[in-house]
């Protein structure tokens, strides 16, 4: 029987097979699947697609998934495999149990059907060499020529068969090939090899084999073997099929199993292939099988990459007919959208410039309590920093001679501390390279904790780390392996990356290396990092890189009234590009990029997301009719353009109209950023006018203090030992009830209202 989906999946062509199955009870209902791997190298993430189809339906169906090594061809295999691939089936979170097989076990009965092939006479053995069979195969407009031998009687057939089963004849003299129909428009049809002879060890059964079988003879039959109901394979094996059938006919099989086959996953910058990997690790281009550069399963978790994300990815792209390359990037959006609730936020520097607040009273440490995670997110938990008379900052947060839009530090300029005051840049002192070594500031006392004076206004935030507790660490910046969008079949190596890897020392708050601290981290404005856990095993630390914040580019952070306040930031108007990351632009791109940064006064790093595919720009340029180009910039490079970026989806069939319109209403205040995305997605999905989906959905913000005080107070009583430590002095905590009260609302009710009702019922 079905058991129902916990939550309803997308439909797609084998969900609605397999239930149609179920539903005529074929097979007895039972479902049964299978992942098939050869143990010939470690898996890749798109097995993982393959492990979450396979595992993913048959647990929906209420059957059972196999783990089945196809093991048949004896060179290339090994333990070291089998062990890996078991690890990494286990840690996308799939347990086979019991049901782990091997094609190699089936050596015996698989031999049985070749005989039986043999005798019905739909089988003999061939003396061609390898070449001759293949010039005698035809072509698409010409037939195959019949082999001489293919007339042999079953006797004589009986008889070569079993001599080469027992060694007697030389590796590649003599095959067995099925004998079906030399004219066949299929290829695979015109009397496919069936056994080899090889004289390899094979890891499982060492020297009893001297003679293996080839895939299609021996997939086929271990399905069968094992009771498989649905075969789910990738396209290449399109034409495979008729020879699956023929093949499991032949041999008598009642309700065979059934072959399928679905789009295999391939990603852009991403090299996708065991033989391709299997040469970067021995070329030495890798530091191993689980170098965090590489899309094994192995390097992907190495990172920092989460299993969770690679589901979600796996359930997302979902299951085509067609081939297509998934951007990598819709990827990395899923990823980050897994980490923001998952990774705690700590402070890092990772190009340590150092600042003397030079009014500091001396030998005064200040601790300051610190949430793990913003507001919005309503997660528990602080951490403790220190703040004294001298810390560092990042040193492209400052700049000697600052470009327009400038928000972080500059002579004479100021910045907030996140968590800390604000400081004042008074003096600037350089080496005798006229490098800059060391920033002398003035610490503003007065907003210290988070406060705000009213009237104070900051430009920006930077992140920072104490003087006297910062830590050391290793730090690895990894970026594409390839710089080349879809890398060459056989040229790959030409497109390695070279600056692949930077490695730094970079100086983090003590919190994030504590014994017993969280292994993934936001360290803030840098990105997702991830404590290395072979080296930590080692008893080395060490943070890779898992994925930046934002593609390409980011928007500054928040202007702030109290820097630790729970608001998120509206996205601001200055943008800054990331270091690396300009790409070479196509002239077309450069072309669309050139026009928007004169018709819409946008920073380069705006126009570029916008300029990349014509269609965005389109999007853009009327919707920006309709609201702030540059907030409908922000939004459409942040959010509109990673939910168009869907395996076989088209762009946009968005009206830019509507979404000007979105945009105008989270500018107005009307929607907030959760709110805003839902709008989209409806947008996206059936079209409409956003006004008219905000009314329906009874999306708009509420601001009305009557109707978010009955929010504030159930907050403010489901949490008394908060209250009580805010009540204490710990005021950060005000981000934390914000941000309850605005889980509790559904998101719904405006922050500012929240946070004065929060702060006026706990005065
Ligand atoms: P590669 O060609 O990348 O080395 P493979 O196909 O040789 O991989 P197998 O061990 O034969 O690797 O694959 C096991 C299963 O995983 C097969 O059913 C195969 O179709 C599936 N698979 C392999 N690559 C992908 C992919 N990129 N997307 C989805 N499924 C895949
Ligand atoms: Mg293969």
């Amino acid at each position: 029987m079905a058991t129902p989906p916990e939550s309803s999946p997308p439909p797609h062509f084998l969900r609605a097979i397999v239930a149609a199955d179920q539903a005529r009870g074929a097979y007895g209902g039972r479902v049964v699947t299978r992942f098939p791997p050869e143990p010939n190298g470690y898996l890749h993430i798109g097995h993982a697609k393959s492990i979450c189809l396979n595992f993913g339906l048959a647990a929906e169906f209420g059957g059972v998934c196999h783990l089945r090594y196809d093991d048949t061809n004896p060179s290339t295999e090994s333990v070291e495999y089998v062990n890996a691939i078991l690890e990494y089936v286990n840690w996308l979170g799939f347990d086979p149990k019991d049901k782990v097989f091997f094609a190699s076990d089936y050596f015996g009965k698989i031999y049985e059907y070749a005989v039986h092939l043999v005798k019905k006479g739909k089988a003999y053995v061939c003396d061609l060499s390898d070449e001759q069979i293949r010039e005698t195969r035809g072509s698409t407009t010409e037939p195959g020529r019949p082999s001489p031998f293919r007339d042999r009687s079953v006797e004589e057939n009986l008889r070569l068969l079993e001599g080469m089963k027992n060694g007697e004849f030389a590796e590649g003299s003599r095959v067995l090939r099925a004998k079906i129909d030399m004219a066949n428009p299929n290829f695979k049809m015109r009397d496919p090899l069936l056994y080899r002879i090889r004289f390899a060890h094979h890891y499982r059964t060492g020297n009893t084999w001297k003679i293996y079988p080839f895939y299609d003879f021996a997939h086929c039959l271990s399905d069968a073997i094992e009771g498989i109901t649905h075969s789910i394979c990738t396209l290449e094996f399109e034409n495979n099929r008729e020879l699956y059938d023929w093949i499991l006919a032949e041999c008598d099989l009642r309700e065979p199993p059934h072959q399928y086959e679905f789009a295999r996953l391939n990603l852009t910058w991403t090299v996708m292939s065991k033989r391709r990997f299997l040469k970067l690790v021995n070329d030495g281009h890798v530091a191993g099988w689980d170098d965090p550069r590489m899309p094994t399963l192995a390097g992907l978790r190495r990172r920092g990459v989460t299993p969770e994300s690679l589901r979600t990815l796996a359930e997302r792209v979902g299951v085509a007919k067609a081939n297509s390359v998934v951007e990598v990037e819709f990827f990395e959006n899923i990823l980050r959208d897994d980490l923001n609730s998952r990774a705690p936020r700590g402070l890092a520097v990772l190009r340590p410039l150092k600042v003397t607040l030079t009014n500091w009273p001396a030998g005064r440490v200040d601790t300051i309590d610190a949430p793990l995670f913003p507001a919005e997110l309503a997660l528990p938990g602080t951490r403790s920093l220190t703040l004294s008379g001298s810390c560092f900052i990042d040193a492209s947060d400052f700049a000697e001679a600052p470009p327009k839009g400038w928000h972080r530090l500059a002579p004479s300029g100021e910045v907030r501390l996140r968590h800390g005051c604000v400081i004042r840049c008074d003096d600037v002192i350089k080496n005798s390279e006229g490098v800059v070594t060391e920033l002398r500031c003035t610490a503003d006392l007065d907003t210290l904790g988070g406060r705000a004076p009213v009237g104070r206004k900051v430009k920006g935030v930077v992140h920072w780390v104490d003087a006297t507790t910062a830590v050391p660490v290793e730090v690895r910046l990894y970026d594409r392996l390839v710089n080349v969008e879809k890398p060459t079949a056989d040229d790959f190596l030409s497109e390695l990356n070279p600056k692949s890897l930077e490695t730094l020392t970079a100086l983090v708050e003590p919190a994030i290396v504590a014994p017993g601290a969280a292994t993934h981290w936001q360290f803030e404005r840098t990105g997702y990092f991830f404590r290395d856990p072979v080296d930590a095993a080692m008893g080395k630390t060490a943070f890779n890189r898992t994925v930046t914040l934002r593609e390409g580019w980011t928007a500054d952070a928040p202007a702030g009234a109290g820097a630790d306040a729970a608001i998120a930031p509206t996205p601001t108007v200055a943008i800054t590009e990331k270091p690396g990351a300009a790409k070479a632009l196509s002239p077309e791109v450069a072309a669309r990029r050139d026009a928007l940064v004169a018709r819409w006064a946008l920073p380069d790093a705006a126009a570029r997301p916008l300029a990349a595919d014509p269609e965005v720009t389109t999007l853009f340029e009327v919707a920006a009719a309709n609201a702030t180009p540059a907030a409908v910039a922000s939004f459409v490079a942040n959010v509109v353009v990673g939910e168009l970026r869907s395996a076989n989806r088209a762009p946009p069939s968005l009206d830019g109209a509507a979404l000007g319109r979105l945009v105008a209403l989270t500018e107005a205040g009307t929607l907030g950023a959760a709110q805003a995305r839902r709008v989209l997605a409806v947008l996206l999905a059936e079209g409409g006018h956003p006004d008219a989906i905000v009314a329906r959905e009874g999306l708009a913000k509420v601001s009305d203090p009557a109707q978010v005080r009955a929010w504030v107070s159930a907050v403010i009583e489901a949490n008394p030992g908060e209250v009580a430590r805010y009540r204490a002095g710990q005021a950060t905590l005000l981000g934390f009830f914000v941000g309850k009260v605005l889980k509790l609302s559904g998101g719904k009710a405006d922050a500012a209202v929240a946070q004065a009702l929060v702060a006026e019922a706990l005065s």
